[in-house]
């Protein structure tokens, strides 16, 4: 199934592209496109009536395809952060008045990346309330990111306007070619070496994760990689 619904994607993004799709490249008067024949295949026939969904298929459509739903993205995650607020709320506060932090990732963990794209991608709702209950019971937020220093402003600009605490921001420094594993782990010693405990690391990634330097890890959904 995975393998076919691949197939479907590369013959979308082909179609999308304008690219010579075999036994597509000709197509008789009033024949159905290669476009037109995806989507029909996966979301049923296009209503010619309905002005919002004209054409062939756009970036979204594309991005449709590869991923599960919206909705089924927000389940899934929600799954993880239940659990991980469960945790927080009773690892926190600090019984021995440790300096506490919790660690996210930013990128379809704390930001919908993906699914809501934009200068300003609003905040995933179950990762945001992990952030408040952190900081409610005393705890520092901390996130560490593989985006490159060039994009701080942005970064920073989207966090606050996404209703983030945020007590430090760590990224890929210029000319840091580490990878992103080596060097989400050494950012997360960093913060240890601030003299912080951090009592949870959450990321979308295996490689927000491994590396110890976290009481515990939370792993949202990457979907076999596709979601960065
Ligand atoms: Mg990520």
């Amino acid at each position: 199934m995975r393998s076919l619904r691949r197939g479907v994607v590369v013959v979308a993004v082909a179609a999308f592209l304008g690219t010579a799709v075999p036994g597509a490249s000709v197509a008789a008067p009033g024949a159905v496109t290669v476009a037109e024949q995806v989507r029909t295949e996966v979301a049923g026939p296009v209503d010619p009536a309905d002005p919002t969904r004209p054409g062939p298929l756009t970036a979204q459509d594309v991005q449709a395809l590869a991923l599960p739903s919206y909705q089924q993205w927000v389940a899934d995650v929600t799954a993880v952060t239940d659990q991980a607020a469960a945790f927080l709320r009773t690892r926190l506060p600090d019984a021995s008045g440790a300096r506490t932090a919790i660690v996210l990732d930013i990128d379809n963990t704390a930001l919908q990346t993906s699914y809501r794209p934009g200068l300003t991608s609003p905040a995933t709702p179950g990762v945001l309330e992990l952030a408040r209950i952190a900081e409610d019971a005393g705890a520092d937020v901390f996130f560490v990111t593989a985006r490159p220093e060039i994009l701080r402003g942005q970064t920073v600009y989207n966090l606050d306007r996404a209703g983030y605490p945020r007590d430090g921001l760590y990224m890929r420094g210029w000319f840091d070619f580490r990878s992103d594993e080596a060097l989400k782990t050494a950012n997360r010693r960093a913060i240890e070496a601030r003299g912080y405990t951090i009592v949870a690391n959450i990321g979308n990634n295996v490689h927000d994760l491994v590396g110890g330097s976290a009481e515990r890890t939370f792993k949202l959904p990457d979907y076999d990689g596709q979601l960065s």
